[in-house]
């Protein structure tokens, strides 16, 4: 087994996988290295990236049969047919982020970079839908994720140049990132002199804040609970104009102080598993009128939503849904700029033999901010 990047022609005969086989279950498998067609290639994978929805997934599978996790990945490209390189302007050795949405290429949406929104790689309501992270490990070539030493790229793949000079561990917070890129400002419009309100600290939130800040918003709010103590301090590194611990004071009571009673424009829910509560926060907490709400879609029923208070406070409802090919673009030109101390978001690191402990890392302890696991490490 080689382990320089490089290795065009010495890569391993088999491939070991961190593979899902049911909630709470990780084991591990071997794969035969897949062939390579002309108009594919191969990812040697060098950070999976893990969010709040690994540790959702992780313990209640949405679906059953064995899974590849991990569908927020860096690698180098190990290996590329020709026909591949010459599409893509891509050859081995190259440092790439690959989304997760596999899209069919021929669709409106693929053709406005929103591949998030194709049906090929809807996985919700397509079974043959492709998304690393999501795809059945039966499924040739298995390859189909980033808890895996190699990932297969199918000739569409969706993939991005990690600039030079970025690491990939912090080109592995490039998900999360582009999460805030697209919803604080491409879907709400925070831009300058914007007042901005963002539920929960973790690396979306942050991200968010990221996203905001840069963008000129003139006042960031952003609320955690008592666990989230060392994430509070990063969000007021970050910029945070105003941090509210929850279990300590009324934030409602809070964010109408530092607004002078107007409210905020934005409201972000990057919560987690906290039901209703942040809808119904965001909503009392937007202005008058014209405010705009970002859900996420979580809460499956929600009895007695304040349509009426949505109606007469002229609300804009948005919903989070991952993040296009422009937002993906400007998430790795911002953590390659040295503007903000972004490292301090990149707090943990887990080998692949650690992967369960990885994905439970993330819904733990309040140290933890981003999770890389490092299939070589
Ligand atoms: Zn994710
Ligand atoms: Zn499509």
């Amino acid at each position: 087994m080689v382990n320089n990047i490089k290795g065009e022609n010495s890569v391993a005969e088999k491939v070991q996988a961190a593979v899902r086989t049911a909630a709470q279950t990780t084991e591990f498998r071997e794969y035969d290295m897949p062939d390579i067609p002309d108009e594919a290639a191969l990812l040697k994978v060098e950070v999976a990236g893990i969010c709040g929805t690994d540790v959702k997934f992780y313990s209640k599978p949405p679906f059953e049969g064995p899974v590849i996790m991990g569908h927020e990945n860096i690698g180098y490209i190990a290996k590329a047919g020709k026909t591949f390189q010459k599409r893509r302007d891509l050859k081995e050795g190259d440092l790439v982020f690959a989304e997760h949405y596999v899209g069919c290429m021929n669709c409106e949406h693929c053709h406005r970079g929103d591949y998030r929104l194709c049906m090929e790689t809807d996985w919700r309501r397509n079974p043959d839908g492709l998304r690393f992270g999501y795809t059945l490990a039966e499924r040739a070539p298995h390859l189909f994720g980033g808890f895996a030493e190699y990932m297969y790229l199918p000739w569409n793949s969706v993939l991005h140049k990690v600039p030079d000079g970025l690491s990939p561990e912090l080109a592995g917070v490039v998900t999360p990132m582009a999460n805030g890129i697209q919803w604080a400002l491409f879907d709400c419009d925070v831009g300058y002199d914007s007042r901005v309100l963002i539920q929960g600290p973790g690396q979306q939130g942050l991200s968010q804040l990221v996203a905001c800040k840069q963008a000129g918003a003139s006042l960031i709010i952003i609320t955690g609970t008592s666990k989230d103590t060392a994430r509070m301090e990063v969000a007021r590194n970050l910029g945070a104009d105003c941090v509210i611990n929850v279990d300590e004071e009324d934030p409602l009571e809070k964010i109408n102080e530092v607004t002078g009673g107007e409210g905020v424009d934005v409201s972000l829910d990057c919560t987690a598993g906290a039901g209703t509560i942040p809808v119904l926060l965001g909503i009392e907490a937007l202005k008058r009128k014209g405010g705009t709400l970002l859900i996420q879609g979580d809460v499956a029923e929600f009895p007695n939503f304040p349509l009426g208070k949505i109606a007469n406070k002229y609300i804009t409802v948005k919903a989070a849904r991952g993040h296009n090919y422009e937002s993906c673009e400007l998430a790795l030109k911002q953590l390659n700029s040295d503007r903000l101390n972004l490292d301090q978001i990149t707090t943990h690191r887990y080998a692949l033999k650690d992967t369960h402990e990885a994905i439970n890392a993330v819904g733990g302890s309040g140290e933890v901010i981003h999770v890389s696991l490092m299939p070589w490490s």
